[in-house]
């Protein structure tokens, strides 16, 4: 895990009675906290267990207006540290399940109760899984949803990528300048990642694209030897020490489920980008369904929530 905490002052526990909770500690989370931070609004981010979020754990972040390049660690802590300079507070505690109670929403967390006028939902997403026979087994074996974090431990072998998207490739590239050899499997023929990236990819000496074809199983005893492909010509064993995974993200939007509508995909339905169903309540980044996922949209998002929740606070 990377350590974002430290040297950072606005820290709270234990639960009682705040203007606005924000759910979340990636960069939706982090710029509604400077926004509510500089609104004079009081508040808490609930940040959970792994500050940062899912930026935090990116390699490279080179589409951020403003900064050619930047690790997505670096960029977290920055965020992080903007709004704790502005005053923002910070609970590293995880939300567990939420509640209308009255006009006020009860956010339950795992070390105590908040009550909150105004909630925004900044939970973001998690990798989702595929399913296949040992990818649990071999989780932290091999097994892996974080090339940032793993890389380096597949120096000089050889591993395989799932998925077509901008994490697989991106991430793949990160990879590819630890590896001897890397592959990425994609299910149709063409990547939806973006162009940029993908030409990176098919350019890399080192890196080969298996089309058309699906992970079925992973194998290994102490850690991984190799996958089972099935690809247009048949079903195939090519042998790796690690597979990554990238086939897309799940909102991690179970603490919410009842209080606010969720479209089939599990992400918060909302409307005017920020505004969910429910009065009071407020979503941004990934956790939403709004097309575009990205770092710069969520920060934005994030902002957009904060203004919303201090203009609905002077009419309250
Ligand atoms: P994604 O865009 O949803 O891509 C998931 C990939 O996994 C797709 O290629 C998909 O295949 C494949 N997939 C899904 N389920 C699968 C299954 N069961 N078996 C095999 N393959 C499967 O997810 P993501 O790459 O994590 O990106 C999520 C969002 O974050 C996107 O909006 C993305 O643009 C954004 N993002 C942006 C950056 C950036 O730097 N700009 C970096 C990372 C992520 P299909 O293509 O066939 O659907």
């Amino acid at each position: 895990m990377i350590e974002l905490r430290t040297g950072l002052v606005g820290t709270s526990s234990g639960g009682g009675e705040r203007d606005l909770v924000i759910a979340g500690g990636g960069p939706a989370a982090l710029a509604a906290a400077l926004y509510a931070a500089r609104y004079g609004i009081g508040h808490v981010v609930v940040e959970s267990w792994q500050p940062g979020g899912q930026a935090a754990l990116t390699a490279h972040i080179e589409n951020y207006p403003g900064i050619e390049s930047i690790t997505g660690g670096d960029l977290a802590v920055a965020l992080r540290k903007h709004a704790a300079v502005w005053g923002a507070s910070f609970d590293a505690s995880s939300v567990v399940s939420t509640r209308r109670a009255g006009d006020r929403i009860e956010v339950v967390t795992d070390s105590g109760v908040y009550s909150a006028r105004i909630l925004i939902i900044a939970t973001g997403a998690a990798p989702s899984k595929l399913g296949v026979p040992g990818e649990e087994e071999l989780y932290g074996r091999g097994v892996s949803y974080c090339a940032t974090c793993d890389a380096p431990f597949f120096r000089g072998k050889s591993v395989m990528v799932v998925g077509g998207g901008d994490s697989a490739v991106k991430e793949a590239l990160h990879l590819a300048g630890f590896v001897d050899r890397l592959f990425l499997v994609h299910r149709r023929d063409r990547l939806r990642a973006e162009p940029l990236l993908v030409e990176k990819l098919l350019s890399c000496g080192k890196c080969s694209v298996y089309w058309k074809s699906s992970l079925k199983e992973i194998q290994g005893v102490e850690g991984v030897e190799g996958v089972i492909l099935e690809t247009p010509d048949g079903t195939i064993r090519v042998p790796v020490d690690g597979v990554f995974m990238y086939v897309g993200r799940t909102p991690a939007t179970d603490p919410f489920r009842g209080l606010i509508e969720l479209n089939q995909n599990g992400t918060v339905k909302t409307h005017d980008i920020v505004h969910t169903s429910a009065d009071n309540v407020f979503a941004a980044g990934d956790v939403t369904d709004n097309e575009l996922r990205q770092v710069v949209t969520a920060v934005s998002d994030g902002a957009r929530a904060a203004a919303a929740a201090f203009d609905l606070l002077q009419r309250m």
